[in-house]
């Protein structure tokens, strides 16, 4: 049955990715409450309800569940236990069982490799200091074997994002002083690869199995945060194709509904290797707002609503550069400098407090070509930047 306008929705999380969520469902005549520990986060200041509880606090979750007829999230990391119990009183979307799969490098990484998709080599530390249990994984590996791996970044299995909870090592070593840093969490070691580039998949899969792509990003990080993303992707068309149908094959194994990211690695020789899986709207899909005829955030409220996919179509091109709070050193940047440009979209989370590598927006180039969507997203960033 479909939840209809009019109705309230929950969002667990209260950053810029509900915020957009809020957005999209109230211009279409629902209302959100939003449930997030924090006062006056993005997302919680423009709801229609806020409950300021933990995300485990089994008497907000009651009271979200029985005043809402669907829930979804926004933050990869909300406890999985916390969905399930939601689905007690209404729908949920995405389900606990795929959120705890991707909110978890192990088994995220297990997962993708047991269902046949490729991903960079890799191993899952759980005690380097002890030399016979490099690998707490079964069968126990030789501690040879981890050399194949270096350099490698080492990755904590839970809680990281936009780079944090990664170094990059080089031998054992490093690797030791790196697992203590990351306070001996599991972890895994993954062998740096030699990139030509990364491109994300967004796929919307609703409860009746259908599921629709968007076209694809390019991804350009600095310092493991996002930074641009160029779309179309300038890869050959066989590598979209490829791509996407890896992403709806990942959201069918994981009997998904919402919307799911789909990270890649692009290596020569048109292979594309898995990076990893969010299982929410993502950084790289902020263009689809601007340049295509449904955002991801309104398919996330179609998908959890019951209502019919949108089409995901785009016309010409589209560049996203996200805002980070280092730009903010100066005082407030110049916004002249971005909407004296008519065919560019600024957006703004509204976070109070501007730090370097907090992400306090985005703004969106469209054009016709990639070539000079990308040449004013870089023209604009210096004139920010003077
Ligand atoms: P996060 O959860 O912070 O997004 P990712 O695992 O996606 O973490 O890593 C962030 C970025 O770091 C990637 O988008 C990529 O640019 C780089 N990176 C991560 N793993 C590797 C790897 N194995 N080889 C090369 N680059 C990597
Ligand atoms: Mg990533």
């Amino acid at each position: 049955m479909s939840i209809m306008p009019g109705s309230m929705l929950g969002l667990l999380g209260g950053g810029q990715l509900g915020r957009m969520f809020i957005m999209a469902a109230q211009s279409m005549g629902y209302r959100v409450t939003v449930l997030d520990p924090a006062d006056n986060s993005p997302s919680s200041s423009i709801a229609d309800r806020h409950l300021a509880a933990d995300y485990l606090d089994s008497d907000a979750l009651r009271e979200l569940g029985s005043t809402c007829a669907g829930v979804t999230t926004e933050f990869e990391n909300v406890p999985a236990e916390a969905l399930r119990a939601l689905a007690e009183y209404c729908v949920v979307s995405p389900p606990s069982s795929s959120v705890a799969v991707a909110q978890n490098r192990i088994l995220e990484k297990k997962f993708l490799t047991a269902h046949g998709f490729e991903v960079a080599p890799y191993k899952v530390i759980h005690n380097p200091d002890n030399p016979h249990n490099l690998n707490g994984s079964t069968p126990q590996a030789h501690p040879d074997d981890l050399s194949s791996l270096f350099p490698g970044i080492l990755k904590v299995s839970r809680l990281g994002y936009d780079g944090k909870g990664q170094a990059l090592v080089n031998n054992t070593a490093e690797l030791q002083s790196a697992f203590a840093a990351m306070n001996r969490e599991p972890c895994v070691l993954e062998k740096q690869i030699p990139l030509q580039s990364e491109i994300s998949v967004i796929v919307a899969r609703a409860f009746n199995g259908e599921a629709a792509t968007f076209p694809v990003p390019e991804n350009q990080h600095r310092r493991g945060i996002l930074d641009v993303s160029i779309v179309p992707a300038r890869v050959s068309p066989a590598i979209i194709q490829n791509a996407r149908e890896i992403a709806v094959k990942v959201a069918e194994k994981l009997d998904y509904h919402g919307v799911l990211c789909v990270e890649f690695f692009v290596l020569a020789g048109e292979k594309l290797l898995i990076n990893e899986v969010a299982p929410r709207p993502h950084n790289s899909g902020h263009y689809t707002i601007d340049a295509c005829a449904t955002s991801q955030f309104e398919q996330q409220v179609r998908v959890l609503c019951g209502m019919p996919l949108g089409s995901t179509e785009m016309c010409g091109a589209a560049v996203m550069v996200n805002l980070l709070g280092d730009l903010w050193e100066q005082g407030e940047p110049q916004w002249e400098q971005v909407l004296r440009h008519p065919n560019v979209k600024l957006h703004l989370y509204g976070k109070l407090a501007a730090r370097p590598g907090r992400k306090m927006g985005h703004y969106t180039v469209l054009d016709n070509s990639v070539e000079a969507a990308l040449e004013l997203a870089l023209t604009i960033r210096q004139a920010l930047e003077r």
